[in-house]
């Protein structure tokens, strides 16, 4: 089947699906979730030392919880493919020319950056892909009404995502591979480097004039200040907002600065558009295709209307890599009643990190903001880190805490994530900022627990 007929397929039964509520969602989810588990069991070697010794049709809750560090370790066994292997995929990411591109032709490869200290690598099929990208078309029925849709065509569709790029992370790898498969695309989507400086961003952004602005709400924040300001002119229809969460406040100044309808979406690098919000600020789980659990620290489901530990999460869509219970580590609360906007698909809330926006003095004497996912990510990229963490302690001076790869050289590490961090501040706008190398690894916050990646000082 073409890939735009099995789309157009995919896309009427999300539709069909969504009208049967509940019970033809349900009878979806435990068909598909039966099918990949036994795909998994015959294909792949990891899931079948696994699952050994289950039943023949064993319910999700009778399934084994897999982590990260786990099927990474595992990544030859736990493919689908004997054509994938981890060798393969990691020359395959480590060329930025081919973000976006089919590895061996056929499959979307991302990898998630070393935030959480195991950096993964996610390979999705065809099937998966298409299912991705037929979600859009529920959000889009759930997030349009009659006039924006025509504002949407006046404008062409077009769609800028604004976000830390180069490294075939999720975000930019989607997008390049829509524009990579359909010439239409390549005019209508792009996506604007966060590593650039902010005045550059904005010309650009001024010239594509976009009707869909996807962004980290650090990032937006900053945009609508600029919007504010007089510099920025885009007149979005649709604010979508990603990778972080965000409070009431910093809503409102998006909301404010950028005009258009503000929206989130939940997405993963080990599953795309996993929900998508509604108008009464829940988030709608695709639960046709996804599944997310809520856990507590035991692995014992979270009650409905109390924060989960963290949420496993299973992706009926991917067969090369199969995600089934898998512990993708957020805080997810799941509405107990049915949401009143209609949906009925789940209705959860999640809880991401939030880290903080640094604030740095120029040699000139101006502010400069710094975005942590993008500062964090710079000092991650370099070859022998496997975690790192910046703490801001003066107006222009940092400190940086770094946990090294097995058998990596302490003193070229160092010197590498200094320069490499050195030379992106100077990009900022940052001349001298002075970086000092912590005497301890990274910490949780004493306070709360959680690893911050990036905590600023308010100097
Ligand atoms: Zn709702």
């Amino acid at each position: 089947m073409g890939r735009r007929l099995r789309r157009a397929v995919i896309a009427l039964d999300l539709l069909r699906a969504q009208r049967e509520g509940a019970t033809g969602l349900d009878r979806r989810q435990g068909a598909r979730l039966s099918a990949l588990v036994a795909h998994a069991r015959a294909s792949s070697p990891f899931y079948r030392a696994k699952y050994r010794g289950l039943p023949d049709q064993p319910s999700l809750r009778e399934l084994p919880v897999v982590s990260k560090p786990e099927l990474m370790g595992a990544f030859d066994d736990w493919v689908t493919d004997p054509r994938v292997d981890r060798a393969g995929v990691e020359a395959f990411i480590a060329d930025p020319t081919r973000i976006g591109a089919p590895y061996l032709g056929r499959y979307f490869v991302c990898r998630t950056s070393g935030t959480t200290g195991h950096p993964g690598l996610f390979v999705h099929d065809a099937h998966a892909c298409a299912v991705y990208e037929a979600f859009t078309a529920r959000i889009d029925l759930a997030w349009l009404s009659g006039p924006q849709w025509i504002q949407m065509a006046r404008q062409r569709a077009r769609w800028a995502t604004v976000l830390g790029t180069g490294g075939h992370f999720a975000g930019e790898g989607w997008m390049e591979l829509q524009r990579h498969r359909d010439p239409w695309r390549r005019r209508t989507l792009r996506v604007f480097s966060l590593q650039r400086p902010l005045p550059e961003i904005v010309a650009a952004l001024n010239a594509f004039d976009p009707a869909v602005l996807t962004s980290y709400p650090s990032a937006l924040e900053l945009l609508a200040e600029e919007q504010l300001a007089g510099r920025l002119q885009v007149r979005p229809v649709i604010v979508e907002l990603g990778g972080e969460s965000l409070d009431d406040d910093a809503r409102a100044r998006i909301a404010a600065g950028l005009g258009g309808a503000l929206h989130d979406a939940y997405s993963a690098s080990e599953c795309m558009a996993m929900a998508y919000d509604c108008a009464h600020g829940w988030l709608h789980v695709n639960s046709d295709w996804v599944i997310l659990e809520p856990v507590d620290a035991d692995g014992r489901p979270t009650p409905r209307g109390e924060a989960s530990h963290t949420v496993l999460l299973s992706n009926l869509a991917n067969r090369v890599q199969p995600i089934i219970r898998y512990d993708l580590g957020d805080t997810v609360l799941a509405r107990p009643d049915p949401c009143p906007c209609g949906n009925p698909l789940p209705a959860i809330r999640v809880q991401g990190r939030r880290d903080d926006v640094l604030r740095l003095r120029s040699a000139e004497g101006a502010t400069i903001r710094v975005l942590p996912l993008v500062v964090g990510s710079v000092v991650d990229e370099t070859p022998g880190v496997q975690r790192s963490q910046l703490v801001q302690t003066g107006a222009r001076s940092l400190l940086l805490r770094l946990d090294l790869e097995p058998g990596a050289s302490a003193e070229r590490v160092w010197t590498q994530a200094h320069a490499r961090l050195a030379d992106y501040l100077v990009d900022q706008g940052l001349r001298g900022v002075e970086i000092t190398l912590g005497a301890d690894p990274p910490a949780r916050s004493a306070t709360s627990g959680k690893f911050r990646q990036v905590i600023a000082g308010g100097y």
